[in-house]
Formats: C-alpha cells, sequence, structure tokens
C-alpha cells in the first residue's frame, strides 16, 4: 500500500507512504484519487487532508517508475490535480517536511496549504533541465506572486515554511509532533463558505509594471546565470503565461514546453549528470558497508596554493587542521591567503565574520612533523617532485599514529612509487584536488595497487563532508582528467600549426560551451607545466608528436598571466586576454619554417578534434580500467574541467548526443589529414566495439 485512507471524526486524511521520499508512483497516485472519491461520497466527512509520512509529504515524481510503462498509466499526475481541485469537499494538503516537484503542484493542487516547521517546499525541475510539469509555472505564481515564483521556478531552489508562510504558499504553520493542529485547521475550513482554487486567480504585476519590461528584464537576469541552459528561460515563458494568458492555455504552454525540455539532449545531459554524479560514489569491490576510519583531525604538508585550499576545505568542514612548512615565513603566507579568501566570502555575505575566525582558528601551522602525528589524514601538497615527495612519506612513515591515512596531492607522480617508501602502503593513497582547491568540486581519489578498501571507503566519505564529487582514478601518468587534457591541449596545438589562431579555438570551444579555451586556460595555469610535461615526454614518448611553437612562446618568456603574457597579452591587473600580433608574427615564421600554407579551417573542426581527442583518449583510460565507469569521466569534465553541463561531458556527448559510429567516422577523417600526428586518431578499440555492437559504454 503506499496510501493509507482514514476518517478521523468527520476528516478524511489521505496519507502518502511510500518510501523513502513518497514518490507519486501510480500506485500512490490511484490512491489519492481512490481516497477522494470515497471522501466525497461519505456522508460524514466534512473536509480531505493529504498528507505524507515521518518527515516527508512527497519528494515528487517516482524516478524509479522513469521510462516504466507505470509512468505513464492513468491517473497521470495532472489527472490527480484536477481532481483535488474539484473536489466538492475542501482538500487541505497538511505538508509535513520535504515537498518537492510534483509533491509541491499537488498540494499547490489542494484549497488550502498548512506545514509543520521543517517543512521545506520547491520546485527543483529546472535542476534537471526541465520544468514543473503539471501546473507548477500557472499556480505557484498565483500562490506567491510573480517575482517569488519566477525566482524559486527559474532556481530550483527550495524555501522554508516561514517563508512559505510570508509569502501565502501556506497559511499556517502547525507543530510537527501532533496531528491536532491539521484536524483544527480542516474543521476551521470546513465551516467556511467558499473554498479557493488557484486556478480561479489572476497573477498581477506590481503595480505600474509594464508586463513586457518586466519579462525582458526578468529574461536577461535568468540568461545571466543560466551557464548557457535554456530550461530557466523556458520556465520564464511559462511564468509569463501565467500573468499574460487564462489558466488553461498557460497549462497547455506549460506542457508543451515540458515535453520539448524532456525530449532534449539539455535535459537528457543534466538528467545523466545527476545519475553519474550519484554513481562516481559507488566502488564495486569496495561495498557500502565497507568499515571506515574515523576522521576527527586532519593535516597539510605543505602549505603553498594547493595546500592552502585544502586546508581551507576541512575547516569548512568544522575539522580542525594542522599545516605543516618548512619556514615560518611560508606559514604566515599561507594563514594570510586563507584569511583574506574567507574574508573575501565575508564581504559577498556568504559568511560571518564570526564563522571566519572559527575557521581561522581550526588551522593550527606548525613547523615541526611531530605535532602532526595524532592526525587521522595527512594530505602532502608539497613540490611536485619524486624525491622531495618521498623524503617527506618517509618522515610520515616514522611520526604518525598508526591507522593515519597518507594521502599525496600529487597530479602527475606515481602514487605506488611513493607508497613504496613506507612501512604502510596500505594507508597510502593518492588525493588530486583542482584549484582553486576551497573552490573546485572535483576531488580524484588515486586507488594505488595497495590502498587499503576501509582506507578508500574513508576518503569517499571524508569527500563527501569536505562537499567534493569524488571519483575514484587507477594510477597512470595524469589520472584521469589530466590525461585526457593533454590529447585535447595537443591537438589545439595542431591546430594552430595548420592555420587556426589561438582566439579562433578559444573561441570555437566556449561556443561550444567550454568554459574557457585551451589557450586561455594555459595562459592561467602557467605555460611552464606543459613545457614540462612536453620534455619530460621527448625523453619517454619520443614519437609523440608535439609542434615546437608551444616551447618558443615559453622560452621566449612568455609563461601565461603570471608574467603578463603568454598566448595572450595581459593589461596590469586584468585577467582579460588580448590578442597580441608578437604571438602572431611568432606563429607565421613558424608555419613558413616547417613550410606549412595555412588553411582556413572551420569552428565544427575545431569542436570535433578537440572534443573527440578527449573522447579517444577517455575510452583508452576505460580499456586500461584506470576509470570506472564512462560516467565518472563525465563527471571529471563536468566538475573539474568547465565542460558544458548541457552537453553531459565528453563521453555523454559522444555516445549519446553525435553517436559513436559517426565519431568514429570523423576520427578516420581526420587520420587522412596529411598533418595530422601518425599516433592521433586511431580509435580505441573500445568506441569501434561498442559502435559496432551497439553496446552503451558502460554495458561492455
Ligand atoms: P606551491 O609551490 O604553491 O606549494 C608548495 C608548498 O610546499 C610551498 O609552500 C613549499 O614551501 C612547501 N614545501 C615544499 N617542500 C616542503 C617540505 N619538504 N615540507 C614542507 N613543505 C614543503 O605548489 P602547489 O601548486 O600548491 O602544488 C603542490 C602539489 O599539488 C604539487 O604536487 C602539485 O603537482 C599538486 N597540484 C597542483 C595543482 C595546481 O593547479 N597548482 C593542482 C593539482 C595538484
Amino acid at each position: 500500500m503506499t496510501t493509507h485512507y482514514e476518517v478521523r471524526g468527520d476528516i478524511a486524511v489521505i496519507q502518502l507512504d511510500n518510501p523513502p521520499v513518497n514518490g507519486l508512483n501510480h500506485a500512490s497516485r490511484k490512491g489519492v484519487v481512490d481516497g477522494l472519491k470515497r471522501a466525497n461520497a461519505s456522508a460524514k466527512v466534512r473536509a480531505i487532508v493529504i498528507t505524507g509520512t515521518d518527515k516527508v509529504f512527497s519528494g515528487g515524481a517516482d524516478i524509479r517508475e522513469f521510462n516504466t510503462p507505470a509512468m505513464l498509466a492513468e491517473p497521470s499526475l495532472l489527472q490527480v490535480i484536477d481532481a483535488v481541485e474539484a473536489s466538492a469537499k475542501p482538500v487541505i494538503a497538511a505538508i509535513n517536511g520535504v515537498c518537492m516537484g510534483g509533491g509541491l503542484e499537488l498540494a499547490l493542487g489542494c484549497q488550502y496549504r498548512i506545514a509543520t516547521e521543517n517543512a521545506s517546499l520547491g520546485l527543483p525541475e529546472v535542476k534537471l533541465g526541465l520544468l514543473p510539469g503539471a501546473g507548477g509555472t500557472q499556480r505557484l505564481p498565483r500562490a506567491i506572486g510573480v517575482e517569488k515564483a519566477l525566482q524559486m521556478i527559474t532556481t530550483g531552489d527550495p524555501i522554508g515554511a516561514e517563508e512559505a508562510l510570508k509569502y501565502g504558499l501556506v497559511e499556517r504553520i502547525v507543530p510537527n509532533t501532533t496531528f491536532q493542529g491539521v484536524i483544527d485547521f480542516a474543521h476551521e475550513v470546513a465551516e467556511r463558505s467558499r473554498h479557493p482554487r488557484l486556478r480561479d486567480k489572476t497573477v498581477d504585476l506590481p503595480p505600474g509594471v509594464d508586463a513586457a519590461a518586466f519579462f525582458a528584464d526578468a529574461r536577461k537576469r535568468v540568461a545571466a546565470q543560466a551557464k548557457g541552459l535554456t530550461a530557466p528561460l523556458k520556465c520564464v515563458d511559462a511564468v509569463e503565461a501565467a500573468v499574460l494568458r487564462p489558466f488553461a492555455e498557460g497549462m497547455q504552454l506549460e506542457r508543451s514546453l515540458f515535453i520539448e525540455l524532456l525530449n532534449g539532449t539539455e535535459s537528457k545531459a543534466l538528467r545523466h549528470a545527476f545519475f553519474a554524479e550519484r554513481a562516481a560514489a559507488k566502488i564495486p569491490d569496495v561495498p557500502e558497508d565497507t568499515p571506515t576510519r574515523t576522521i576527527k583531525t586532519a593535516a597539510v604538508v605543505g602549505f603553498g596554493t594547493m595546500g592552502g585550499g585544502i586546508a581551507m576545505c576541512f575547516a569548512n568542514a568544522g575539522i580542525p587542521v594542522r599545516v605543516l612548512e618548512m619556514k615560518q615565513e611560508a606559514l604566515d603566507r599561507g594563514l594570510a591567503t586563507c584569511r583574506r579568501n574567507w574574508e573575501a566570502s565575508a564581504k559577498k555575505g556568504k559568511l560571518t565574520l564570526a564563522q571566519v575566525e572559527q575557521r581561522i582558528a581550526l588551522l593550527k601551522p606548525t613547523l615541526r612533523y611531530e605535532d602532526l602525528a595524532d592526525a587521522d589524514i595527512v594530505i602532502e601538497a608539497v613540490y611536485e617532485d619524486m624525491q622531495v615527495k618521498q623524503e617527506v612519506f618517509r618522515t610520515l612513515d616514522r611520526v604518525m599514529k598508526q591507522g593515519a591515512i597518507l594521502a599525496t596531492n600529487t597530479s602527475t607522480l606515481d602514487v605506488d612509487a611513493i607508497a613504496a617508501v613506507t612501512r604502510r602502503p596500505q594507508d597510502v593513497i593518492g588525493t588530486h584536488f583542482f584549484s582553486p582547491a576551497n573552490v573546485m568540486r572535483l576531488l580524484e581519489v588515486v586507488r594505488g595497487a595497495k590502498t587499503g578498501k576501509d582506507v578508500l571507503a574513508t576518503v569517499m566519505q571524508l569527500a563527501k563532508r569536505i562537499k567534493k564529487v569524488a571519483v575514484v582514478s587507477g594510477v597512470c601518468d595524469g589520472f584521469i582528467g589530466n590525461r585526457m587534457v593533454e590529447q585535447y591541449g595537443r591537438q589545439s596545438l595542431l591546430l594552430l600549426e595548420e592555420g587556426a589562431s589561438p582566439q579562433q579555438i578559444d573561441g570555437a570551444l566556449q561556443a561550444f560551451g567550454m568554459a574557457m579555451g585551451p589557450f586561455a586556460m594555459g595562459d592561467l595555469a602557467g605555460l611552464d607545466i606543459g613545457y614540462a610535461i612536453r620534455k619530460r615526454r621527448r625523453v619517454e614518448r619520443p614519437n609523440m608528436y608535439y609542434p615546437a611553437i608551444a616551447d618558443r612562446v615559453v622560452e621566449a618568456g612568455r609563461l601565461g598571466q603570471k608574467t603578463g603574457k603568454g598566448w595572450y597579452r595581459y593589461e596590469p591587473g586584468s585577467r582579460t586576454p588580448l590578442v597580441d600580433p608578437e604571438v602572431e608574427a611568432m606563429i607565421d615564421a613558424y608555419r613558413r619554417e616547417l613550410g606549412i600554407m595555412p588553411r582556413a579551417i572551420s569552428d565544427a573542426e575545431i569542436v570535433e578534434r578537440c572534443i573527440y581527442a578527449l573522447v579517444n583518449e577517455g575510452a583508452r583510460i576505460l580499456e586500461e580500467g584506470i576509470a570506472l565507469r564512462a560516467s565518472d569521466i563525465d563527471i571529471v569534465y563536468l566538475t573539474g574541467y568547465g565542460f558544458p553541463l548541457a552537453k553531459g561531458g565528453p563521453m555523454f556527448y559522444a555516445e549519446s548526443i553525435i553517436g559513436l559510429p559517426k565519431v568514429i567516422e570523423r576520427m578516420r577523417e581526420f587520420a587522412s589529414n596529411p598533418r595530422a600526428a601518425p599516433d592521433f586518431w586511431q580509435p580505441a578499440k573500445l568506441l569501434v566495439d561498442c559502435a559496432a555492437s551497439g553496446k552503451r559504454l558502460d554495458q561492455r
């Protein structure tokens, strides 16, 4: 039974009971309609209450029913809400906790709404690239006014009971300890002569405001925050209809916009990302009940760019953290940077000054390793140098208490070789944060050959506590993200060599949706990083072709933003990349020397070559078992590399938007380009196999 029907005196109570979130599956929908019929047919009943269980009213649609016939079985949610609204006896939504999406739409169909103090009400559909499709866009503005409704629907963020009361979304707040408040309210409304229906109301704009100007302004505001997504703007269209058109027409528009979004790639990509993020937390051979170690305190070795950000993550989560440096000046500098970052958040109103001080107080600077000994986890973030790191780990092995987790933030070095200098390789793991570590959500968790399962499980759990999205990677050069980005960067240099300019390449990829193009990104990170990698590659993999123009730029003293010039030039104090004729001249001279006649390259070719370079390397990473699933790779790119959310990540894009056969066909065409690097366009076997069999990458 997913609903219960009960009559208390003269009040009928329909209780939703479909754990865990009272999703409105077919049985629940039918249960509500049947309950309404019984209550209306009973001479005894004077009012009807719909409520939930425990701390949940309803979380909306039942995701377990997605893409099953039950999802389409009648009564649909729209029909249920119509039945509620048409009930001759008044219906009260007693919102006893979480009330989201279809749950709130159901409540909006009721003639009355009341809530308990712990209630949380919202229409989060936009977060999955959708809009509320069961009347939410039409009834919410009628309930709380157009401005607040626009905000709730376009952001998807919920409000609490107090705010719901203030805006008139609920009529009363009742205690959640007893049901008597609900029954009393039901008796009260049963006495009223008229029962309001939201569909009969009109939505007014604030006095003196012109509708066209109001919505033009709303669209501008929403677009500025939409990150290239279309769903938030469709939400504005639907809310506008609530103001300008009769209810039935508004409902029709809502339906057609909903279906358009549901079938579009953007929502598919967002839903993919939603499930991918949850899947990333699961490790097949490390079950959820794997015992974990307790983490109460942390330590960070190296208080530079990354160490500072990592220490902030711990302090933000309320975890005390010792930070160790070689010199007092470095400790002072690190502390000052953390303070500056927190104070900047306080200025934006995200923290109070008291919170800033609390966080600073959680940072415990030291110059002595002995002071770290009791920490439950220590993260090393010193220079990227194997000897230096091994020395640090020898010391940690000596001083740290038994059972402490020893983690390294290395971006390229072999975690197993670091673990090998300790007597406890089972306690060693990689935690690869992204810069700025206190901001970026991604954490690549690098599982060494000997990393203990309990250590892995503990770090995955800790990642959640410090608000990171953790993705497991095996040990390889660059792990998942940087190993792929190297091929992407290489492809961008090959495009440059053939005729495209840095600004054209960056522009094309930004138009595709990347947060930044590869040349601007290189300037931001520092071009010396790539320079060092290329130098290493020439020794390790002499057949890997790299256009030498990249080295020339660095050798001319252009290291990127930190030197005021790189692929672009920068005005002092500005981060805006400006086209630099000096670089253009260097590129021209370079092409002349190689005898390359620059050709016009389309933006479409730029995007295909750079993105498919990611896809091909991603597929190899999957083949080798470095990544557990294609969707993990997507999460790495969505949360760590500015890949457009609307495209779902590189693997989803290749598989579900373009299609693998087409991707492979293009790779083969690129291979026939005389200037293609010989090793580049051999499609990964996994791609070829999946394209041939029609299997999904994750079902291989
Ligand atoms: P950084 O130079 O800003 O900081 C390194 C700090 O470590 C310095 O403050 C230095 O004084 C300190 N240090 C060096 N040797 C030490 C020792 N033996 N004991 C104690 N302290 C020592 O470097 P960073 O950018 O923060 O990088 C640190 C690590 O993080 C590197 O392994 C790097 O590859 C990795 N990483 C960097 C980034 C990035 O974008 N900067 C991203 C991910 C990972």
